[in-house]
C-alpha cells in the first residue's frame, strides 16, 4: 500500500458522507485545521463549518481538531465549534495519533482523519492505520512551511488515481 494514497477523496469537508462513515464504525473524526476547515490566513471558522460539525455530532460521532498549528490559533476555533483539539500534532509522526487513540479508548479502525495534505494528514493517518480522507485545500494561501510540501504534493497527486479513492467501507 502506498502511504500517500487516501482511502477517500472528496472536494471538501461538506462533501464527505459522514453517515456512511458512521455506518462503517467510525466514532471519531479528526479534522486538520488550515486549509481543511478554514483558510490558513483566517482566524475563525464560518457558520457553515459550525453547522457541519453540529451535524456530525448529531449523527453520533465526535469531531476533534488535530492540527500541527500552535495552541492559540486552534483553541479559538475549537471553542467556537465546541470540540476537543490537539495542537502541535506533529503530523505525519504517529505518537500524537496513538496518544489520542489511547486517551479516548478507541480502536484504530474507529478513527478517520480529514485533511488537505498528503505529506502530513494522509501519510500520518495511514502510518497508524486509520481511515484517511483527502479534501482539496480551501484557499491558495499557505504558511511558509506548507509551501514546500504543497509543490511536492501537486506532483504526487497527479500520479494517483485520485477519483478512484472512494473506499468508505473497511
Ligand atoms: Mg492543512
Amino acid at each position: 500500500m502506498n502511504i500517500f494514497v487516501p482511502d477517500i477523496y472528496e472536494d471538501s469537508i461538506y462533501k464527505v458522507d459522514y453517515s456512511r462513515l458512521y455506518k462503517n464504525n467510525i466514532k471519531v473524526v479528526l479534522f486538520d485545521l488550515d486549509n481543511t476547515i478554514i483558510p490558513a490566513n483566517v482566524k475563525n471558522a464560518s457558520i457553515d463549518v459550525k453547522k457541519i460539525f453540529d451535524s456530525i455530532k448529531k449523527i453520533g460521532m465526535k469531531p476533534i481538531i488535530f492540527s500541527n498549528s500552535p495552541k492559540g490559533r486552534i483553541k479559538k476555533v475549537a471553542d467556537y465549534l465546541d470540540v476537543d483539539f490537539v495542537y502541535l500534532a506533529c503530523k505525519p509522526l504517529s505518537f500524537k495519533f496513538k496518544k489520542l487513540i489511547k486517551k479516548y479508548n478507541l480502536k484504530n479502525k474507529e478513527v478517520a482523519i480529514i485533511g488537505d495534505q498528503l505529506l502530513t494528514d494522509i501519510k500520518g493517518g495511514n502510518n497508524v492505520g486509520i481511515k484517511t480522507i483527502l479534501v482539496k485545500p480551501i484557499s491558495d494561501y499557505d504558511s511558509y512551511f506548507t509551501r514546500f510540501n504543497r509543490k511536492k504534493e501537486k506532483k504526487m497527486i497527479s500520479k494517483i488515481d485520485i477519483k478512484g479513492c472512494n473506499n468508505y467501507e473497511m
